[in-house]
């Protein structure tokens, strides 16, 4: 059977699921239409989706048609969850854009729009909603044309807008196609003048692909229908044309054509051409063709982690097939995995098959080893496949239980959650002892803490990270301590001088001994170091631990029975203590370095609110309209920088941050600083 796998892409909210869902129930897959507003879609089945009523995962929906297997991939359109759109882009050979006709191009829509160009993909555009108050096609198409690309050309043209929406004009066959069963019609008078200027638009467009067609038609011979049929294939899969279709998903007006679309437009896994893969072995190149007689060759593109089900992994073949209960090759993990039944998905619901051949798509369950972007291959033919290039987690919160005691079992369910989702990552912050969760923006965190909740019962809250504040001195001291007490028996004694110095930043910590005369004998001096080193841990403005301090042990002295380690360990860390409060200590801050990559036009916001941020521009290297800013800002300013970001570029810029170095915070901060710990302290 002939297959097209085809990804739905679209601003959130323009109608993919509901697109779906109208031609599950065309093509008898489903009996039974569902709604985005119910909550009963086939592809938004997760409870967070359903509550939400918007897609976070990518689903796969497979549904046959005019004796074809499209596997259509419905995706989210919210910008937290670009990493879904993009595995989905990744084995597709085809996109439909679908757009609000009141709403137009939106922010999403250009999004989407480039991450299709990005990934070279065949597309077409669907403009939804045309029954809605302020539809209105020809603005939409406007927007499209010139938000978009010139390419872009309707192939329909809708009959009737808003509550008058009755159907569509198709541009090839010159019909009229009505209501929901599409009923064939002659074009209304009224607009078949507009029709036929727009097919000859069309038409003059479309030949241009066809070296003989162009003559023809520039000799004015006529063209026949299939002649224009096989002319928008041929210039739509060489991505030269766009065809802009119409429609009401929640009516199901328009669907059928869609179908018709994506058999007749968008290419077959074979016409992509071969795939270049990387030879696992000896790491050349190598040519990876449609064909399930050669060699295994297949992409996990999505693991999904349910506590009842299972891990879930979602796999597209390239070459070969995968059957079930047999073993294949872990390329990416040199490793074997057993494969027990494999399935093909609607939605959540999964139906066994004996196996999955090239050019389709299928899931296993329980792997053992594989994760997302792994290549699942022959052993004797050990490849890796291109993976799929995550969005960056920049965006950071400190995550912990609502009840302490549910400690262990958070920790249990992060990597889970993490293998599901490759766009989050945890960690551990050793200086803060935080565990920190990021990703994509604050709504793919929200969600994922509802995530944590809903399937694995676990409350937990999301704080703005603490940032590992540091404190040193700026002038070098001395300062003695002298711990003596005789309270009835044994006493106790130890007497130390230190001498505190400050480093440059980033020198550490040293501690130094310089005894003469054994005015401290040998064997106390680790107490000593231990001392320091136990006080170091917290300053004596806000707590933080002490860096860039050398500290010497010169002198002290010893009591022949009083003096004990214990003794030397309290004097060391009573004298740095002073130490640190005479060498006019301040509060250090981690400041950050920032590789910020946006169109040139943004060049000018991005600089001014750095400034707002305490940042620097280091550098600036403009090409291809696109502007690399290299910049430092200190940390404490760049907590919701991905959000910051985002909203001055509507999306289009992305940052690279890493730690750099630490640095003064200023007078004015650090008693605000130093007053907001004190108080934490003294709610903990
Ligand atoms: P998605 O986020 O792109 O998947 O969009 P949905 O399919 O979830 O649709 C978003 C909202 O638009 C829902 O409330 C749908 O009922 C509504 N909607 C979708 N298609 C149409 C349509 O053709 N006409 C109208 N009037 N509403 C629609």
């Amino acid at each position: 059977m002939q297959i097209r796998n085809v990804v739905l892409l679209s601003h959130q909210g323009a109608g993919k699921t509901s697109l779906v869902e109208s031609m599950l129930f065309a093509s008898g897959a489903i009996q039974r239409l569902g709604s985005v507003a119910d909550g009963t879609t086939t592809s938004d089945y997760d409870p967070v989706e359903i509550e939400r009523h918007m897609g976070i995962n990518l689903s796969l929906l497979p549904v046959q048609w005019q004796g074809m297997k499209l596997n259509i991939i419905d995706t989210p359109g919210y910008a937290d969850f670009v990493g879904e759109a993009r595995s989905g882009l990744r084995v597709t050979e085809g996109a439909i854009v679908a757009v609000c006709a009141a709403s137009g191009v939106e922010v999403g829509t250009e999004q989407m729009w480039s991450e299709a160009e990005r990934g070279n993909l065949p597309r077409f555009i669907f403009v939804n909603k045309m029954d809605r108050d302020n539809a209105d096609f020809f603005s939409a198409l406007k927007g499209i044309q010139s938000k978009l690309s010139p390419r872009c050309l309707p192939v329909q043209l809708p009959i009737g807008s808003q509550k008058d929406f009755q159907g569509v004009i198709d541009l090839v066959t010159m019909k009229a196609y009505i209501g929901t069963d599409s009923q064939e019609a002659e074009i209304p008078s009224t607009l078949r003048e507009q029709a036929e200027a727009s097919r000859d638009k069309l038409v003059e467009a479309a030949v241009e692909a066809d070296d003989e067609l162009i003559n023809k038609y520039l000799e004015g011979e006529s063209i026949s229908n299939e002649e224009v049929f096989s002319a928008i294939r041929k210039s739509t899969v060489a991505g030269k044309l766009v065809p802009v279709f119409a429609g009401s998903a929640l009516k199901g007006i328009g669907t059928r054509q869609v179908f018709d679309g994506v058999c007749s437009y968008l290419p077959a896994p074979e016409e992509k051409g071969a795939v270049l893969a990387s030879n696992g072995s000896s790491g050349e190149q190598e040519e990876i063709s449609t064909s399930s007689e050669s060699p295994l060759a297949g992409l996990v593109f999505k693991t999904t982690a349910d506590p009842y089900v299972g891990k879930l992994s979602y796999f597209r073949i390239y070459s070969g097939v995968i059957s079930g209960n047999s073993q294949v090759w872990n390329a990416s993990k040199n490793n074997m995995e057993r494969i027990g039944q494999v399935f093909t998905m609607l939605g959540k619901n999964q139906q066994t098959v004996p196996q999955v051949a090239a050019g389709d798509i299928g899931a296993v369950a329980k792997l053992s080893v594989t994760t997302t972007g792994d290549t699942l291959c022959a052993r004797e033919r050990p490849v890796i496949l291109p993976g799929i290039e995550f969005p960056k987690a920049n965006f950071s919160m400190a995550i912990q239980p609502q009840a302490k005691s549910d400690l262990d079992k958070m920790s249990t369910v992060l990597p889970r959650i993490c293998e599901e989702d490759p766009s989050l990552q945890t960690r551990r912050e050793a200086d803060t002892s935080e565990f920190i969760i990021s990703g994509v923006g604050d709504n793919h965190l929200e969600i994922t803490r509802e995530k944590i909740r809903r399937k694995f019962g676990v409350e937990v809250r999301l704080d703005l990270p603490r940032i590992p504040y540091k404190e040193t001195i700026t002038t070098s001291t001395k300062a003695e301590y002298k711990h003596k007490k005789q309270t009835g028996g044994h006493g106790q004694y130890g007497h130390v001088l230190l001498e505190l110095e400050p480093l440059p930043r980033g020198g550490g910590f040293e501690f130094v001994e310089k005894i003469f005369g054994g005015a401290i004998p040998q064997n106390y001096i680790p107490s000593v170091e231990k001392g320091v080193n136990e006080a170091k841990q917290e300053g004596v403005l806000a707590g933080y631990p002490v860096v860039d301090v050398s500290v010497t042990l010169y002198d002290g002295s010893f009591h022949a029975v009083d003096s004990s380690d214990i003794a030397f360990k309290i004097a060391a860390a009573q004298a740095l203590k002073k130490g640190l409060s005479q060498g006019q200590p301040v509060l250090v801050e981690p400041v950050m370095k920032l590789t910020i990559t946006v169109p040139d036009s943004y060049t000018g916001d991005i600089t001014s609110d750095l400034n707002t941020k305490r940042g620097r521009v280091l550098g600036m290297n403009p090409g291809n309209g696109i502007n690399v800013i290299e910049a430092q800002a200190p940390y404490a300013e760049l907590l919701r920088y991905a959000l910051n970001l985002r909203s001055l570029t509507q999306g289009r810029g992305s940052f690279v941050m890493e730690f750099d170095h630490y640095e003064e915070v200023p007078a004015h901060l650090s008693q605000k600083i130093i007053a907001d710990k004190q108080k934490a302290d003294k709610g903990d």
